[in-house]
């Protein structure tokens, strides 16, 4: 008997219809005498009706609310789960992530989890249930509803059969798999076999949202091993493991291009010691996750000025701003630009180490294309660039042609 971790993302819950096909796979599971976890989605487009919900009362609602209202979207899904086991006659119980044992820290719509005492699921599993979790949802020590960031239920399933030392972890989703591109920008992208935790990591992070980046980070540091596949068929999907030698002979492994980027730069900042710290400290206090950063060459020569340029997610973007002004009495910069119009066009593989000429290769590419580079960051296993945002799908099929073919 075998314990299984399945994860059923918000396609793969988004009617009742799909909700009884995920009861149906789950009790062909059960039939063959494993015991099945079950960590749902909210129904596709439920969150982020609640955000816009949320918005219309006021622009920056209070994050400790905004995760008591999110929360409230995996709940229906898990309910409306264990019932449809119940139609089918296999016993199953719904539970939330705090009654599921998921501790967190506080910080509210970001949380991150610091333990899970899974007590409850496994004595509901050796009652002979179904248990059925609330993904992207945790508590404080304190009692406190909070969330995992979004995409956060990969990051339930992922830790749970870490805590639980399931056999098998599955990512049910609304592709095959994970392939060499976005599939439904990219059409000619392939399905991989097998990827690394660490080229999962940087392409979930540099915008295929596939797999939410913490929960790979989390998969990583625990090892565990997971299949991404799709609810929809029984097509075997991708593996992701530890990276094994053979990886390396392939350069690029994919391509992602990350649309929901924002640039803020702060015109004309004083040259001087300590003014950058001031700003990324002031953007770290307040939780902010801040990518690549660029700071032009100093002009002017009495009191010297320069642009300090960032990128942070659009969400984060109004936030942002609102540190930005409350520095500008102690900073003096002259004027801070927002830009939205940007996209993070990224290649990613740990072949990268061993090969050379892929950056080369790249912005040739690009410029092939007509396609200006604003930013540029590199790593040992990726190369990012920012570029106009209108310009992104074209740039990324012929960057995806350029190295993985058409
Ligand atoms: P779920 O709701 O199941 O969590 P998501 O919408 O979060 O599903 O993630 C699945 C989507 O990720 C796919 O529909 C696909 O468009 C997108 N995606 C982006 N990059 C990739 C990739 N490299 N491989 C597969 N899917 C990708
Ligand atoms: N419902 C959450 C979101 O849309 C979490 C998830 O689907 O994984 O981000
Ligand atoms: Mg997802």
């Amino acid at each position: 008997m075998a314990l299984i971790v399945q994860k059923y993302g918000g396609t793969s819950v988004g009617n009742t219809g799909r909700i009884k096909n995920v009861a149906a796979r789950v009790a062909r599971r059960r039939a063959e005498g494993d015991q099945v976890v079950v960590v749902v989605s909210a129904m596709s487009g439920v969150t982020d009706n609640l955000i816009k919900l949320a918005r219309e009362i006021m622009p920056l609602p209070v994050e400790r609310e905004m995760d008591v209202l999110l929360a409230t979207g995996e709940q229906t899904t898990m309910a409306l789960t264990a019932m449809a086991l119940h139609a089918l006659n296999v016993p199953a119980v719904s539970l939330t992530g705090a009654q599921a044992g998921i501790l967190t820290d506080g910080v509210h719509t970001k949380a991150r989890i610091h333990n899970i005492t899974p007590k409850k699921v496994h004595d509901l599993l050796d009652q002979g249930n179904v248990v059925i979790v609330a993904g992207f949802q945790g508590q404080t020590t304190d009692g406190h509803i909070t969330t995992l960031g979004r995409g956060g239920s990969d990051l339930t399933a992922i830790a749970l059969a870490a805590a639980l030392k399931a056999d098998l972890c599955q990512i049910y989703t609304d592709v095959d798999g994970v392939y060499t591109a976005d599939p439904r920008i990219v059409p000619t992208a392939r399905k991989l076999e097998e990827i690394s935790y660490d080229e999962m990591l940087e392409l979930a992070g540099l915008g295929a949202k596939v797999m939410q980046s913490r929960s790979v980070e989390f998969a990583k540091k625990f090892g565990v091993t997971f299949e991404v596949r799709s609810s929809l068929n029984d097509n075997p999907g991708t593996i992701v493991k530890e990276e094994t030698r053979s990886m390396e002979d392939v350069v690029v492994r994919g391509v992602s291009l990350d649309k929901n980027q924002a640039k803020i730069t702060l015109v004309a900042v004083p040259d001087k010691p300590g003014v950058s710290a001031r700003v990324f400290k002031a953007l770290g206090d307040a939780n902010l996750n801040v990518d690549m950063i660029v700071q032009n060459i100093s002009h002017g020569s009495g009191s010297p000025a320069t642009d300090l340029s960032f990128t942070l997610d659009k969400p984060d973007l109004l936030k942002a701003r609102a540190v930005i002004d409350g520095l500008k009495k102690d900073v003096r910069y002259q004027e801070a630009i927002a830009d939205e119009k940007i996209g993070k066009l990224s290649i990613v593989g740990v072949g990268m180490k061993s090969h050379t000429g892929v950056a080369g290769k790249m912005f040739e590419t690009l410029a092939n294309e007509g396609v200006n580079i604003e930013m540029i960051s590199t790593s040992e296993i990726k190369i990012s660039v920012v570029i106009r945002l209108d310009k992104g799908e074209q740039a990324m099929k012929a960057v995806h042609a350029a190295f993985l073919g058409s």
